[in-house]
């Protein structure tokens, strides 16, 4: 090569790679994140071979952060976000303060200082982004009361490690660390009016910015979407939608202080309010996916695989910390506010992690002198572990599930049941217990299966399925819908008609819907992909099941059709025969009539 280039190499080096571990990990059943971790273990400066460069792989890797976050602001709105505060604030403080507890125990039996402790303790209690948004996506869990609870409850932490990582200059000497440092706040002002004066600059930061998205950036985003929206270029779209993303997240750390990822997320949730939300998030989601691959192989490179052999006790207590004493607290706060056994469970597994923000509180302990290199490494390998280990989580949830509902007993549910999904004990009252099916999707507890026979399955209730839905209510066929999105949901329940909540394309959501016994099968979903798995499944599960599915090309219609679907109508097609019916009309401005002869 006649020059470097370590950015491109970089990048080459750690998707080829993670392509191929992803790839494997995927055929022998394993996560393939797995095999992201390990192709940035083989790329790292631990193993032989060749060497990536780790600070450009961990710069990547927070363009990951920024668009993921991005997408779930897309998905999330301010009243979500007010509506989860309840849970979100007190549940996030205490488990920090758990976690937090937990790091001093051990860092006192390491022989380490409080201040050690203390940046060990915060660097242990705060989760993921990429993997706790990871996570829920796949079970399609963001859109439901549980998973808006996670990410309210994420963004606390966030805001926490904001505030953490301020401060710890500040108080710096106070910890025992270098007195000299971020500043040069000299200790007496660092314990005095410093420590007080950064704190209130970060709070005033935060609101200042929050303010600022909501007055102007409420306005300037929507409307800049818009105008490139009017443009009819898509790539100028796709360019205003990643300009937007970034450069608010951007413009939030320089100016505000604020983590690059609350800033997109706020960038998202602004959006999230405009029509064109959904659109935005399509043009967003490959670069996403892209780049969220990168922040795992770029975990990997941190990891030292030496450290687990030299002293594994360390590593074992510090993982104990993540997986176990993390989880315990979370379970239990959720518990108190009186939600179902399900939720717990899944707010516990998906925040039993840590990563990106712990890298850096552990850098900066290093740097400023409190943080022995033993306590960056123990959380650099709790980083991974439990990374490694988030999809067992999920699993022992499931087992575990049936096994503390029935321990709560009856007392416990019908608790669960008044309060329901809402997060604010204050609306318990109010709480329509037909909002509770949303708050269990299948994915986690396998529905009963309908008593229905000879019955229609609808799958999917939005645009196109609910006007199926009403005309078959009309006609009074027997059906029942399958929908997984949380508010389409509690609208099913409210008006009464069966619905099995999950995504469709898992096994045991349709096995919910007895369609060996059903008449026909109508697939009204917008992916192919996801519409093919539930046509093949079908089709196996009952020979003579007459199945309509929905299409937008032509090599969707042939992917439906040779999957089992024995009529795929393609929206497109339709729409145009809709307008072809119009051109024959009279003119509805009263000028010339149509041309007699077109047909
Ligand atoms: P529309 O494109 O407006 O007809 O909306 C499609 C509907 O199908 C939405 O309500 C989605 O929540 C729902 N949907 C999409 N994919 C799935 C799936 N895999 N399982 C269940 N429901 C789905």
């Amino acid at each position: 090569m006649p020059h470097e280039t370590p950015l491109i190499t970089t990048i080459v080096a750690a998707l080829v790679l993670a392509f191929i571990f992803g790839a494997i990990a995927h055929r022998l059943r394993i996560p393939p994140l797995v095999g992201y971790l390990l192709a940035g273990i083989l790329v790292g400066p631990h193993t032989p071979g060749f060497v990536a460069d780790q600070e450009l792989a961990t710069e990547l890797a927070e363009i990951g952060v920024i668009l993921l976050m991005f997408g779930v602001g897309l998905h999330f709105s301010f009243k979500d976000l007010l509506s989860v505060r309840a849970i979100a604030i007190p549940g996030a403080v205490v488990q920090i303060a758990f976690a937090t507890v937990l790091g001093l125990g051990l860092a006192a039996l390491l022989g380490w200082t409080l201040g050690a402790g203390i940046i060990f303790g915060l660097a242990l209690s705060v989760a993921s982004t990429v993997v706790l948004l990871r996570a829920m996506q796949e079970r399609r869990l963001i859109e439901t009361e549980r998973g808006r609870i996670a990410v309210g409850w994420l963004i606390v932490e966030d805001l926490a490690m904001v505030l953490a990582l301020v401060l710890l200059p500040a108080v710096a000497g106070a910890l025992g660390g270098a007195t000299d440092t971020g500043g040069g706040d000299p200790v007496v002002s660092g314990m005095g009016l410093g420590v007080f004066g950064a704190l209130a600059i970060t709070f005033a930061k935060v609101a200042a910015f929050i303010a600022f998205m909501m007055l102007v950036g409420r306005r300037v985003i929507p409307w800049i979407l818009h105008m490139i929206a009017h443009t009819g270029s898509r790539e100028l779209f796709r360019l205003a939608v990643l300009a937007i993303a970034l450069g608010v997240a951007f413009a939030a750390a320089e100016l505000f202080g604020v983590s690059l990822a609350l800033g997109a997320f706020f960038a998202g949730m602004i959006l999230s309010e405009s029509e064109l939300s959904q659109r935005a998030a399509e043009e967003s989601l490959p670069l996403r996916d892209a780049f969220a691959v990168l922040f795992f192989v770029s975990v990997g490179m941190l990891f030292n695989p030496l450290s687990l052999i030299d002293d594994p006790l360390p590593v074992l207590a510090t993982l104990f910390i993540i997986l176990i004493g993390k989880s315990l607290a979370a379970y239990l706060i959720v518990i108190l506010f009186r939600h179902p056994v399900a939720t717990a469970l899944t707010i516990s597994a998906s925040l039993a992690q840590i990563g990106e923000f712990s890298f850096i509180l552990a850098d900066l302990g290093v740097k400023i002198g409190v943080l022995p290199e033993q306590g960056r490494d123990l959380i650099l390998a709790g980083a991974l572990l439990s990374i490694l280990l988030n999809p067992v989580m999920f699993a022992a949830v499931d087992w575990l599930k049936p096994v503390l509902e029935r321990r709560r007993g009856g007392l416990a549910n019908a608790g669960a049941h008044a309060g329901g999904p809402r997060v604010d004990p204050s609306f318990e009252r109010n709480v329509e217990p037909s909002f509770e099916p949303a708050e269990t999707p299948s994915t986690i507890e396998p529905q009963a299966a309908s008593v229905l026979r000879d019955h229609v399955v609808l799958v999917g209730y939005g645009r196109v399925g609910s006007l199926v839905g009403e005309s078959l209510r009309a006609s009074g066929y027997p059906f029942l819908v399958i929908e997984d999105a949380d508010k389409t949901v509690a609208r099913l329940h409210e008006s009464g008609i069966e619905t099995v909540v999950g995504n469709a394309a898992d096994p045991d959501v349709l096995r919910a819907a007895n369609l060996p016994e059903a008449r026909q099968l109508i697939v009204a979903i917008p992916n192919a992909f996801e519409a093919g798995q539930v046509i093949e499944q079908a089709r196996a599960a009952n020979p003579n099941l007459d199945i309509i599915a929905r299409a937008h090309s032509d090599a969707e219609i042939d992917h439906l059709a040779i999957l089992g679907a024995d009529t795929v109508i393609m929206g497109e097609r339709e729409i145009a025969r809709g307008m072809i019916e119009l051109i024959a009309r009279p003119n509805v401005r009263g000028g010339d009539p149509a041309p007699e002869n077109f047909t």
